[in-house]
């Protein structure tokens, strides 16, 4: 059971039907296909549909109480016993019974934002917070103002620490999700290049996520990217510690190598530490989730045996056996700038390869940025990578700047996928890496298909 009807009633004053204290909910679904028993059903109206339309079906899949649009009018031939509760907005009522419930339940709330790396962190944060207490996280990637309140909706009563990823476009979305959440900790992974397009550059892109302070509760820690500039200003604050390389930071990472399935590091705690994620990158991202788990007192075996015993998402830096033994890294998910370069440098850390080849597309969702962002991906190609092959007009960016600085590397640019994938042939063999990585929008697996089929 996630709530009783009673319980809703006293903050939803406005409602139809018998109010019954036995009443109880056991979900809440905004879709209305969901098959539940006594589920709570929240119609949203989104661009291409109304949940509204829907409510029929949701109360054939086991409704036994909606909300309703007051201006909205109500249908004919509903259940005499369905309870429905009308509001002004029904997204803005979702948001608030999660906000509630967060109360209710309330368990310790981590929020983690950034521009990359808040799904991997999330993952992380919940691997070693599973060791020792009831955890709740965000499922895949559902971090927007409908994702975060319907993770919030799924916990469980008994859960004891919950932990939400936060992700925004524009200014504003972090701010209500925090105060949504008030969270106990949160946590800043990095500052990149997403959606500069709405938010004009890096320094708007730092303010949006600092905005995850707004809901922090006032006894409660952030922990941050301490090697990025822009978030600076926030390192002298009484409840803020820094992860990261510098020597400055509160937890500094001192030795990181990035081998064929993990990578090790030691932090300034004095202790070593393994992840199965390539990257020194996701040292940082661990570093934020041991952070984390010494201040909920968990011991370090415990948070040793929880980043090992990690579950990745798939198609993030994924490195897969290919055709005639050629190691393929499936890091076709998505892709901005930020990450990109993080790809790329892995490549370059990666030991034990002749042939270091990057196959690249289209980093969307930059607009007036989108040339120069591409060409300062180039910038970062150089030895010991040996091969560039783009595909996209942006990707071509990319191609013409390499082309423009270096000989030393190969460069072609595609106009078809099957090309590329046959001009890779004769570098299919086991002294050969390749990375595939676009934006989501480019379905750059296809090109990974190709490469692994057998
Ligand atoms: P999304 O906005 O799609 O939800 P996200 O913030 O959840 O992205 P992840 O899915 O965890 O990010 O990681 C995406 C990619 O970002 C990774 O494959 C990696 O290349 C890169 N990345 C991860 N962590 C960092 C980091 N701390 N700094 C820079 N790049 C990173
Ligand atoms: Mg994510």
């Amino acid at each position: 059971m996630l709530f009783t009807i009673d319980w809703l009633a006293g903050f939803l004053p406005s409602f139809k039907g018998q109010l019954d204290e036995e009443i109880i909910i056991n979900e809440v679904v905004t879709d209305s296909r969901i098959k539940v028993n006594k589920s709570l059903f929240i119609p949203l109206i989104g661009e291409n549909f109304d949940g509204h339309e829907y409510v029929h079906q949701a109360v054939e899949n086991g409704a036994v109480a909606i909300l309703w649009t007051k201006e909205k009018k109500l249908p004919q031939s509903l259940p005499s016993d369905l309870l429905i509760f009308f509001v002004d907005d029904t997204l803005l009522a979702l948001q608030q019974i999660s906000s509630e419930y967060r109360k209710e339940v309330n368990p310790v709330v981590i929020g983690i934002t950034g521009s990359n790396g808040k799904t991997t962190t999330k993952d992380l944060v919940a691997s070693v917070m599973k060791t020792t207490y009831k955890t709740h996280a965000t499922k895949g990637n559902l971090n927007n103002h409908i994702g975060v309140p319907l993770t919030i909706l799924s916990m469980k009563r008994d859960t004891e620490v919950l932990i939400l990823e936060m992700g925004m476009s524009d200014f504003g979305e972090i701010d209500r999700l925090s105060k949504i959440a008030v969270p106990d900790y949160v946590v800043i992974t990095n500052i990149g290049e997403s959606h500069i397009e709405y938010l004009g550059s890096r320094k708007g892109i730092s303010e949006a996520k600092m905005e995850i302070l707004n809901g922090l509760k006032k006894e409660g820690l952030a922990i941050i990217d301490g090697d990025e500039a822009l978030l600076k200003q926030l390192h002298s604050k009484k409840n803020v510690r820094t992860c990261g390389y510098d020597s400055h930071n509160t937890n500094v990472i001192e030795k990181c190598v990035v081998g064929h399935s993990q990578t090790n590091f030691q932090l300034s705690d004095g202790n070593s530490y393994s992840i199965p994620l390539l990257g020194k990158h996701h040292a940082k991202n661990a570093s934020f989730a041991i952070l984390l788990a010494k201040e909920m007192k968990i011991p370090t075996a415990n948070i040793k045996d929880g980043l090992n015993s990690l579950e990745q998402t798939s198609m993030r830096f994924q490195l897969v056996q290919g055709i005639n033994g050629v190691s393929v890294i499936n890091d076709t998910y998505n892709a901005s700038p930020t990450s990109m370069i993080a790809s790329i440098e892995v490549m370059k850390q990666m030991e034990g390869y002749q042939e270091r080849i990057l196959v690249l597309g289209d980093v969307l969702e930059l607009g007036a940025y989108s040339e120069e962002l591409h060409r300062s991906i180039a910038h970062e190609i150089i030895h010991p990578i040996t091969v560039v092959y783009t595909f996209g007009e942006e990707a071509k960016f990319i191609s013409d700047e390499i082309s423009r600085m270096s000989s030393a590397i190969k460069v072609e640019h595609f106009t078809s996928k099957e090309e590329l994938v046959g001009d890779l042939s004769s570098y299919l063999n086991p002294g050969t890496i390749i990375l595939v990585k676009a934006s989501r929008g480019l379905k750059f697996e296809t090109i990974v298909n190709q490469l692994t089929k057998k």
